[in-house]
């Protein structure tokens, strides 16, 4: 008999965690319950539309949805459909990998004004998450400030400038695209409060802002350290030598006369949103770096600016019953322990920081936790009901889940309904997708 491990979220996290598992010595089911009935998580709805080879890493996760140990629970929101607490009481273990989906407040003077948006709305909204494809950002503005120095920042102001035939391979949805061409934006303003030897820009992402074919990176050279920070790692230090080489070739770079500029400014930390119910600008204030510290000079700047997008990273959502730090937006946890039988991989655990391949070491970690834990409790397998019980529930409270096959059945509709050279026509609602299914899915063991 199998231990049942139940785990909320099937992004990166959820689906390494179930690979750890899977590959593991003891025998396990594991169910992956996911909100939506679309898998992967910020792959399909945070990675760039332009950067489809980064979501090809899903097909790993394809193989691990194939086994016959795993299944799918797509459409199943915890806490909305089934709580937290049933699931312990069904399962031997569960495992919180539900991201870290929420915006931080920006918390300036007038950051509640219309034209202010959040990176995860934001992205979520380009991307067709069905939940942020409403926002309906006004781009109908000269000149955007995007708040943040890391590669979420980098893939807003990309997207922003990239010309149509740039993004006509892509699955940038429909009404994003029709709002993204059409804005008469000319600057975009990448704002950092540090410099450039602390940006977060992994350089690969950085290089591309010099391969745009209408827009023009700037840089103040008179920014650029001559070398990397001594004190940084090596491997810091060679990230930091390898970007600060990308910024100096754009002060290099020339004017072909391309449309659009994207300026990189460091050394500036936001003060107040300005403008007078809509955004009109944003106050800066010039910093300087003391042991580390960001220190406000006094010196004030004015950037006229019709909208403002804060990539100032994230916060997971608190599920009832899972101790929360609210301050650092996480799951509170010891290495990935929440409670007995209960953990957190990924971003719920760590906040936004790494890319999607950092989440396997952390999941790694979660099935050896497991496996040792189970081990010291001397449990037994097939004590707790798992699976069966889970679908009885759902099927009691008249819930509508989408197995692997159904999304294999949603994807093959997006395929086929997309333009030529497109990857796929993303579905943009539940409603949507649910409508491709020709009914309730009541797959066999
Ligand atoms: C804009 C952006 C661009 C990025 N680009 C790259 C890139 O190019 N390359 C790279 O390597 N990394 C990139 N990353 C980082 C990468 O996406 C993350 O490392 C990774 O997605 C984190 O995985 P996760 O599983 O912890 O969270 P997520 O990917 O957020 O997955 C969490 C899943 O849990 C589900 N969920 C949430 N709450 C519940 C609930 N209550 N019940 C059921 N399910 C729930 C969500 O729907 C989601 O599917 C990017 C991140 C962002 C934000």
């Amino acid at each position: 008999m199998p231990f049942s491990v139940a785990i909320i979220g099937a992004g990166p996290s959820g689906f390494y965690t179930a690979e750890a598992l899977r590959r593991s010595e003891r025998d396990y089911r594991i169910d992956l319950l996911e909100g939506l009935p679309t898998p992967f998580g910020l792959i399909r709805s945070g990675v760039a539309p332009d950067h489809q080879s980064t979501k090809r890493v899903a097909r790993s996760y394809e193989r691990t949805a194939a086994d016959k140990a795993v299944r799918y629970y797509g459409n199943v929101q915890v806490g909305r459909d089934i709580g937290l607490a049933e699931l312990r009481r069904l399962y031997d273990a569960v495992v919180i990998a539900v991201g870290a989906p929420l915006d931080r407040d920006l918390n300036l003077p007038g950051g509640d004004k219309t034209g202010v948006y959040g990176s995860a709305a934001f992205v979520g909204w380009y991307n067709g998450h069905p939940t942020h494809r409403d926002l309906e950002p006004d781009l109908n503005v000269t000149a955007v400030a995007v708040i943040g120095n890391g590669n979420v920042a980098l893939d807003i102001a990309r997207v922003l400038v990239k010309t149509p035939a740039e993004m006509a391979d892509t699955d940038l949805p429909e009404h994003a695209a029709q709002v993204l061409h059409a804005a008469p934006v000319r600057d975009v303003h990448l704002i950092g409060r540090r410099g450039p030897l602390e940006a977060k820009f992994t350089n690969v992402e950085l290089r591309e802002m010099g391969q745009l074919s209408d827009a023009l990176p700037l840089v103040d050279g008179g920014q650029l350290p001559m070398a990397p920070n001594p004190a940084a790692s090596e491997r810091d230090q060679r990230l930091q030598a390898k970007n600060l080489e990308t910024l100096r070739s754009f002060t290099a770079l020339d004017d072909r006369g391309q449309g659009k500029r994207v300026h990189f400014q460091f050394f500036l930390r936001p003060l107040e949103v300005l403008g007078d119910g809509h955004v009109e600008g944003l106050r800066l204030e010039r910093t300087r770096l003391e042991e580390g510290r960001v220190v406000g000079t006094g010196e004030t700047i004015d950037l006229p600016c019709g909208a403002v997008i804060a990539a100032i990273g994230t916060r997971a959502q608190p599920l009832e019953g899972l101790p929360f730090d609210e301050r650092s937006g996480i799951v509170v946890n010891r290495r990935g322990r929440v409670a007995k039988g209960l953990y957190v991989v990924g971003w719920a655990r760590r906040g936004p920081t790494g890319v999607i391949g950092t989440n396997k070491p952390d999941a790694d970690e979660i099935a050896r936790h497991i496996e040792a834990d189970l081990t010291e409790a001397k449990a037994t397998p097939g004590h707790h009901t798992g699976r069966a019980a889970l679908e009885d529930l759902l099927a009691e409270r008249g819930v509508t889940w989408v197995s692997f096959d159904d999304w294999k059945a949603i994807e093959a509709a997006e395929i086929e309904a997309a333009a030529p050279g497109m990857p796929r026509k993303k579905l943009i609602s539940i409603a949507e997708m649910l409508a491709v299914l020709d009914g309730p899915s009541s797959p066999g063991e």
